[in-house]
This record gives structure tokens, sequence and C-alpha cells, in this order.
């Protein structure tokens, strides 16, 4: 192996791949000061997994070239980049020996698209078999899919991956048209059907013979980019909300649009990278798996944007008054978990621990609640002073005055990046 040429390659190859934050992170910036190892420029980044678990994975494109030029992309054919690309025995060789050296937990590979989509997706494919096949490699395998591919690569990758993925990244048909005319939504969504069906079908299979093979068992995800096109957060959320039922995904990532380059179709590249907005949609897409919420709830045609100063489940909860205060000790399992600052595992202590004890204040706190926020939306044994403040005309200002905010210094705005 040239270790020159790989070195530029990985360089190359992992710093394209750091837009992808459909593994959760976007790459470790640790150096090398002297010490042993680097993780900044060899691609290595941290995922978590269902059960909470951090891993690190390689996280790298095939490669950077690409037939398309999508505008919102450092892999676009028009831009002027270094370009690189792998094959498929040197991403799978340095997977095992990052593997062996105990760097790394597993290989999370995207590739631009070169040739053509079943040209890449084939070589994507390769390196996991490889990985599985002769080198008997059992870590974590996340593979970006490549819409067009065909439906027998798709259900090839199922075989060897954990996770599939295909990333949307721009929510609205009518941005897509503008930013990447050359694709459009059907064809990344075949993908995610072929997908979801395979994986039901090897689920049936497996309640018949023990043995049939897991199909993509960390089952699949998409990616959105926030803020590139004029999308709503209302627009966002109901095509979240969409995937999450028909295609099963485990998780929608939202990654907010980071300028890079200088377009008129694009924000200016001075715009800051919208990451209170990307939080608060994580928080509402959180609502949408946990905590019983529809997307209509959360944003709707009146309401087309996600509150930046509070996170969705106050702002809910300042706008639906009518539904508060909730009697702690009674009501129903879903309307606790409701009330803002009482979390799913909180709501289920409470749930328990009333049936013994009538609870207050002090117990919804030892129990987990933040009671600072919960106070006024809960009715107790006892008069709760703070209801007063539920119904008063100024209750958001109320609101704002007391809470510590970590947007504190820029309510309403943005955070900066770099
Ligand atoms: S197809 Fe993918 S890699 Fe190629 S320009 Fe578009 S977003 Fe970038």
């Amino acid at each position: 192996m040239n270790h020159e040429r790989i070195e530029q390659k990985l360089s190359i190859l992992a710093d394209a791949a750091k837009y992808d934050v459909s593994c959760s992170s976007s790459g470790g910036s640790r150096k090398n000061t002297g010490g042993l190892g680097n993780s900044s420029k060899s691609g290595i980044c941290h995922s978590y997994t269902e059960d909470g678990r951090c891993v690190s994975l390689l996280k790298i494109l095939f490669t950077n070239h690409c037939i398309y030029d999508c505008a919102y992309c450092t892999s676009r054919r028009s831009n002027d980049t270094p370009r690189a690309a792998f094959t498929v025995e040197e991403v799978v060789d340095l997977t095992m020996q990052f593997y062996r050296r105990n760097y790394i937990e597993g290989l999370f590979l995207s590739s631009g698209i070169f040739k053509n989509p079943d040209y890449t997706m084939e070589r994507l494919v390769r390196v996991a078999k490889t990985l599985r096949t002769e080198h008997r490699f059992h870590g974590y395998i996340h593979l970006k899919t490549i819409p067009g591919a065909s439906d027998e690569l798709m259900k090839e990758a199922g075989l060897y991956a954990d996770r599939l993925s295909v990333n949307m990244e721009i929510p609205t048909k009518s941005g897509l048209a503008l930013l990447a005319p050359e694709k459009n939504h059907d064809d990344m969504k075949a993908p995610m059907q072929t997908v979801q069906e395979q994986i039901v079908q090897f689920k049936d299979s497996r309640k018949v013979h023990k043995h049939a093979p897991k199909y993509t068992p960390a089952g699949q995800s998409t990616q959105f980019i926030i803020g590139a096109t004029g999308e709503t957060d209302h627009q966002i959320m109901r095509l979240s909300s969409h995937f999450y039922e028909k295609y099963d995904l485990k998780r929608v990532y939202y990654s907010g649009y980071v300028p890079m380059l200088s377009d008129k179709r694009l924000p200016d590249i001075s715009t800051p990278v919208p990451l209170v907005r990307e939080n608060r949609l994580y928080q509402a897409d959180w609502l949408m798996r946990f905590y019983g919420f529809g997307a209509e709830e959360i944003v709707d045609a009146q309401n087309p944007f996600l509150d930046l100063q509070f996170d969705p489940k106050m702002a809910w909860a300042m706008r639906h008054r009518e539904h508060f205060p909730v009697n702690i000790q009674t009501a129903p399992y879903e309307m606790v978990v409701r009330v803002p600052g009482i979390g799913v595992r909180t709501a289920k202590k409470i749930v328990s621990a009333r049936r013994f004890t009538t609870l207050t204040l002090d117990h919804l706190k030892q129990m987990g609640a933040a009671v600072n926020r919960a106070k006024y939306f809960v009715a107790l044994h006892v008069p709760n002073p703070h209801l007063n403040e539920l119904m008063k005309d100024n209750f958001r200002d109320v609101l704002l005055s007391r809470t510590q905010s970590k947007f504190k210094d820029d309510r309403t705005g943005q955070l900066v990046l770099f």
C-alpha cells in the first residue's frame, strides 16, 4: 500500500464526508500535539447506537468525484476541489487496519456518484461484502445508498450493512428542483421502499427459518439539509412523520446548511448555520417518536416554524393552555408526559408512584422532573401558586424572564459554527 497516497485520499475523502450527519456526528477535531494518535484527519467520528453506546466509526466517502451538480454539495462536479477515489481493496484494508488497532468499531461509507449509480453502489456493496465474508468483520457498517441504483444491489447491500441510508437532503420538491435539478424525490424514495420491503420480508422469513439472515438489522435512516431553501418546519416535520410511518425509518437527521459555496440559488456565504433551528427540529422529532405528538400538533399552517426561544413541548403547552393544568395525581400517562419539564422516564415513575403516595413538587423533582418548568402546568392535591401565572396574558414573557436558555445570548438568532 502506498501510504502517502492513501493518506492524501483519506484527507480528501474524510473531509468531504464531514457534512453528512446521518451517523450522528461530524467527526472529531482532536489533533496530535506530540502524543499518540490523531483523529482529525483520519475521518474517525463518533456515533450512538440505539442502546446509547458511543461507537467510533471510520467515516469516509468512497469517492468525491460526482456526475451530479447539486448546488449545496462540495463534491458537485462544477466545484473546483481536489478529487480522489479509493479502491474497494483500499477501503477494506483501511477498515481492517483501523479496527485491529482499536481505532474504530465500524465503518460509515458514503460516496459521490461516479459513472452511474449502479457502478458506484456495486463498489460500496463489494466493500461491505468483502469485509463480512472474507475478513469475517463483525463491526458496525453503515452504507449510504445511491439513489437510482438497481433493486438487486439495494437488496444485496442490506445483507452486509447494519444500517442503510438514503439522504433526501432537500425536503421540498421545489427546493430540490432549484438546487439539484438532475434529481427527484421519487428516485430517492424508491430505494427506501425497497429496503422497507426487504426488512419486512426477512423478518417474516426468520419467523419460519430461525437461521435466515438478518437484513439491515439497524434499519434505515435519512437526512435533511435545513435552511438551504425556504422550506418551513411544518413541511419538514410532515415529511419526517410520513417517512417514519411509511418506511419505518429508525432516524431522520437534520443538518443545518453550512454555506461553503457562492451560488445565487443558495443563502449568502456569510449566513450563520441554523444551529438553533436544527436543535429544535431534533427536539420536535423526539416528541413525535417518544411523546405521542403528531407533526401537526407541533407546527401547523398558522405556526409553520418552530419557536426558537422555547423547546417545542413548551411552545405547544403555551399555545394550548386549555389542556392545563394537568392533575399529576389522576391524569392519564399521555397527558403527564406532555407537561413541559417531565420526560418519558419521569412520567412513568409518576404514574407508578402516585398509586402509593400523594405527590408534591419535591417528589417530582426527586423523580427527575425539571420543576422550574413543570410547576406552571400541574395541579397538585394542595393549591399550586404557580398556576396563577399560567393564565396571564404575558405568560410567555414571564417564562422568558425566568428561563435560563442555553441560547440566551441570542434568543431569536442563530449560533455561529466557525
Ligand atoms: S449526488 Fe451526492 S455527492 Fe453528488 S453532488 Fe449531489 S449531493 Fe453531492
